[in-house]
């Protein structure tokens, strides 16, 4: 339904009421192309897919935040890093300070380990979250690995076959596994234990140097996407993850 402009930056992060309307009271915001300010605080407009500029930053509106990231490395998946910073200071403030639910701002989906790089999901869908994260969905998510030592036909097999971690005896196996040339391996897990990769991969006796994840389910990173850089997820990809 059609909303006014200072509820429109409310619901997409841009500050609290007050901060909104003496951004469009300011002049500060455009709709339609930024050089077409609109000042009125109750001008409505429908607001799914509303393009807008706040102070020249163009914004889509969107009533729920679905979005991934090409996680670069050297960054940590939480609010409150250790020792790296966060890759929430990849994404722009509105992403961040968007209201509604527990957690304020987008969420990942799961964890990447600071040194690995690839698709990151985030949302502020707490049940779109959930279930991904749930041991039950059984998302594949692929991972190019480069290991240490050359890659074997034997360690393959192992990996598929399964192989046990020190905190539980039960083996966990890769859906998929190949190498590929000398020293990497394609994994496809549905699991998503702590670092899964690492240990299933030294459970075999080799190493890894460098780990990518390249795909979660029906969506794979992008080649257009740069490290570090997120878009929006179109809607028939949010469709295709539930
Ligand atoms: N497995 C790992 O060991 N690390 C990751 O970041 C993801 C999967």
């Amino acid at each position: 339904d059609a909303m006014q402009l200072p509820d429109i930056l409310f619901t997409q992060g841009f500050g609290t009421r007050r901060v909104c309307l003496g951004l469009v009271q300011q002049g500060r915001v455009s709709v339609g192309g930024p050089a077409q300010v609109c000042a009125d605080p109750s001008a409505v407009f429908e607001p799914e897919g509303l393009v807008f500029y706040v102070e020249g930053q163009r914004w889509e509106y969107r009533h729920r935040a679905y979005l991934m990231l090409y996680k670069p490395a050297g960054f940590e998946c939480s609010q409150r890093p250790s020792a790296w910073p966060s890759v929430y200071t990849l994404l722009p403030a509105p992403l961040r300070q968007r209201p509604g639910g527990a957690a304020s701002g987008v969420q990942a989906v799961g964890r990447l380990d600071q040194d690995t790089t690839g698709l990151l999901l985030l949302s502020d869908d707490g049940a779109f979250i959930h279930r991904l994260s749930s041991p039950r969905h059984h998302v594949p998510k692929v991972y190019e690995v480069t290991c240490r030592h050359p890659v074997s036909e034997p360690q393959v097999q192992r990996l598929l076959a399964g192989v046990v971690l020190d905190d539980d005896p039960r083996p966990v196996r890769a859906d998929a596994c190949e190498a590929v040339g000398s020293h990497g391996l394609r994994l496809t897990l549905t699991q998503g234990k702590y670092h899964q990769v690492k240990r299933m991969v030294a459970a075999v006796s080799n190493r890894v140097e460098a780990l990518h994840r390249s795909r979660i389910g029906p969506i794979t990173l992008p080649a257009d996407l740069a490290p570090g850089q997120w878009r929006w997820l179109e809607p028939e990809q949010v469709q295709a993850l539930m």
